[in-house]
């Protein structure tokens, strides 16, 4: 599914697909902004939270 933020340009900034330009449930991590900070437990330093990862972390 094409990103509905940057209509599929993948964007690096664009929140809603961190650069990928497809909107597969992978979203900037909102804990670290996107920054991927190794000790930021939500997205494990990737930057990036699947929805997976996301309902696991409020668990
Ligand atoms: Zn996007
Ligand atoms: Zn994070």
């Amino acid at each position: 599914m094409r990103c509905k933020s940057c209509s599929g340009e993948g964007l690096l900034r664009c929140p809603a697909c961190s650069g990928e330009g497809i909107d597969y449930g992978i979203h900037k991590c909102e804990n670290c902004k996107g920054e991927g900070e190794i000790a930021c437990s939500t997205c494990e330093g990737s930057g990036k939270v699947g929805l997976l990862n996301k309902i696991k972390s409020k668990a």
